[in-house]
C-alpha cells in the first residue's frame, strides 16, 4: 500500500489535485496497487483555518506518507502577511527542509502536438518535440552559504553571498542524476562555472568520480554560459542536465519556457526518503474556481511520483503516454486552446485521461 499525503493547497490547487488522484486510481486499478490518501491543509488554506501555513497536523500527515503530492499555494489575500508567513515561504521552503528534499528534478517536456506553444521555430525543434530533465541541487549552493549578508563598511555597503559546496553534496545530487539517466536515454550534462569557481572546479570534478559508477552514462561537462545558448540553439541535443542550485534554477526556467506552455509542467523535490511532487505552477487566482485550469502539469506530477517514490515506472509512463494521446486527438484546456480541435474544461481533461490510463 502506497501512502500519500495529499495538500491541495489554494487557488486551482484542489482542482488540479482531484484530477490527478482520479488519474492515479485509474493507474492503480489497472496495475494492481493500492494508494491511501491523506488530505491536509497548507498555505493560505491553513493560515485562515488554523493560523499558520504549515500546521504540525500537516507534518504529522506528511510525516507518516511515504510521498507528498503537493497543488499550489498563494494568492492576493495573504500578499500584505509578513514575507515569512506568507503561503509559499510559510509552508514549502519548511517541507523542504524537514524532508531534506536536495534534489529538484523538473521535466521540460514539448508534445509533438504543442510545437507550436514554443517560441523556438519549427526548424530548431526539428519537427519533433524535445524531452529535458533538469535535475537541480535545491538544498546548497550560494543561496544558503554563509557568510550571507549587507555590512557596512567605511567606504559604504557591502553585499555577500557564499558559494560553497561538499564533496558529499556534489556526489549525492551526480548520483540522483546519473540513476535518473539509467532510466532514460543515459547522456547526462553537467553544468558548471569551472573556469572562474573554485567550488565548480570541485564539482566537476566529483561528477566526474561519481560517473565511475555509471559506465553506461555519457557524461559531458559544460560552462552555464554556453548552456544557455546550447539549450535555444539545440535543445534536442540534451537528455538529463544536472547543475547547482543557482545554475539549475535559472536554466529549468529556460527549459521551461521553451516548452511554451507553463500548465505542461510538473516537478519533484526528492530527498533521500522522501518526495514531494508539484506542478511549477501556482494557485492562478485569475482563473480559480472556474475550472478551466489545465491538470496535465498535476497529473504528470503524480506519474513521476509513481516512477520516484513507488518504482511503478510501467504506470508512470502509462500515464504520460495518456497524455500524448489525449493531445495528439486534439483535446485541449484553454490555456492550449488555439481555435482548432476540442475545448474541455478542467474535470473533463482528467475524465479523458484517466479513461486512456484504464485502459
Ligand atoms: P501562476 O503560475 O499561478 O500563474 C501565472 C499565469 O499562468 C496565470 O495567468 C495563470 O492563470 C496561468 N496558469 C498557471 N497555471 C495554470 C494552469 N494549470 N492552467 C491554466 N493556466 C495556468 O503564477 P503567479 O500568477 O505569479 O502566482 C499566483 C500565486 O501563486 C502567487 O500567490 C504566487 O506566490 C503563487 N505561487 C505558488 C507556487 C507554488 O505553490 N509552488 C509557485 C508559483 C507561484
Amino acid at each position: 500500500m502506497f501512502k500519500v499525503a495529499v495538500l491541495p493547497g489554494d487557488g486551482i490547487g484542489p482542482e488540479v489535485i482531484a484530477e490527478a488522484i482520479k488519474v492515479l486510481n485509474a493507474a492503480a486499478e489497472r496495475f494492481g496497487f493500492t494508494i491511501e490518501y491523506k488530505e491536509a491543509l497548507v498555505g493560505g488554506a491553513a493560515i485562515d483555518a488554523v493560523g499558520k501555513a504549515l500546521p504540525q497536523e500537516t507534518l504529522d500527515v506528511c510525516n507518516e506518507a511515504h510521498a507528498i503530492l503537493f497543488g499550489a499555494v498563494g494568492g492576493p489575500k495573504w500578499e500584505s502577511l509578513p514575507p515569512e508567513e506568507q503561503p509559499e515561504r510559510g509552508a514549502l521552503l519548511p517541507l523542504r527542509k524537514e524532508y531534506n528534499l536536495y534534489a529538484n528534478l523538473r521535466p521540460a517536456i514539448i508534445f509533438p502536438a504543442l510545437l507550436d506553444s514554443s517560441p523556438l521555430k519549427n526548424s530548431v525543434l526539428g519537427g519533433k518535440g524535445f524531452d529535458i530533465l533538469v535535475v537541480r541541487e535545491l538544498t546548497g549552493g550560494i543561496y544558503f552559504g554563509q557568510p550571507k549578508g549587507i555590512y557596512q563598511e567605511e567606504d559604504g555597503r557591502k553585499g555577500v553571498d557564499t558559494m560553497i559546496y561538499h564533496e558529499w553534496e556534489i556526489a549525492r545530487i551526480a548520483r540522483k542524476a546519473f540513476e535518473a539517466a539509467m532510466v532514460r536515454n543515459k547522456r547526462l550534462t553537467s553544468i558548471d562555472k569551472a573556469n572562474v569557481l573554485n567550488s565548480m572546479v570541485l564539482w566537476r570534478e566529483v561528477v566526474s568520480e561519481v560517473a565511475k559508477e555509471f559506465p553506461e552514462v555519457e557524461l559531458n561537462h559544460l560552462l552555464v554560459d554556453n548552456a544557455a545558448m546550447q539549450l535555444i540553439r539545440d535543445p534536442l541535443q540534451f537528455d538529463v542536465i544536472l547543475a547547482g542550485n543557482m545554475f539549475g534554477d535559472i536554466l529549468s526556467d529556460e527549459a521551461a519556457m521553451l516548452t511554451g506552455s507553463i500548465g505542461m509542467l510538473p516537478s519533484a523535490s526528492l530527498g533521500d526518503f522522501k518526495g514531494l511532487y508539484e506542478p511549477v505552477h501556482g494557485s492562478a487566482p485569475d482563473i480559480a474556481g472556474e475550472g478551466v485550469a489545465n491538470p496535465l502539469a498535476t497529473i504528470l506530477s503524480a506519474a513521476m511520483m509513481l516512477r520516484y517514490s513507488f518504482r511503478q515506472g510501467d504506470a508512470a509512463k502509462c500515464i504520460e503516454k495518456a497524455v500524448e494521446d489525449i493531445l495528439n486527438e486534439g483535446y485541449r484546456t484553454a490555456d492550449l486552446y488555439r481555435g482548432e480541435g476540442t475545448k474541455v474544461n478542467t474535470s473533463e481533461m482528467g475524465d479523458l485521461v484517466a479513461e486512456r490510463v484504464r485502459g
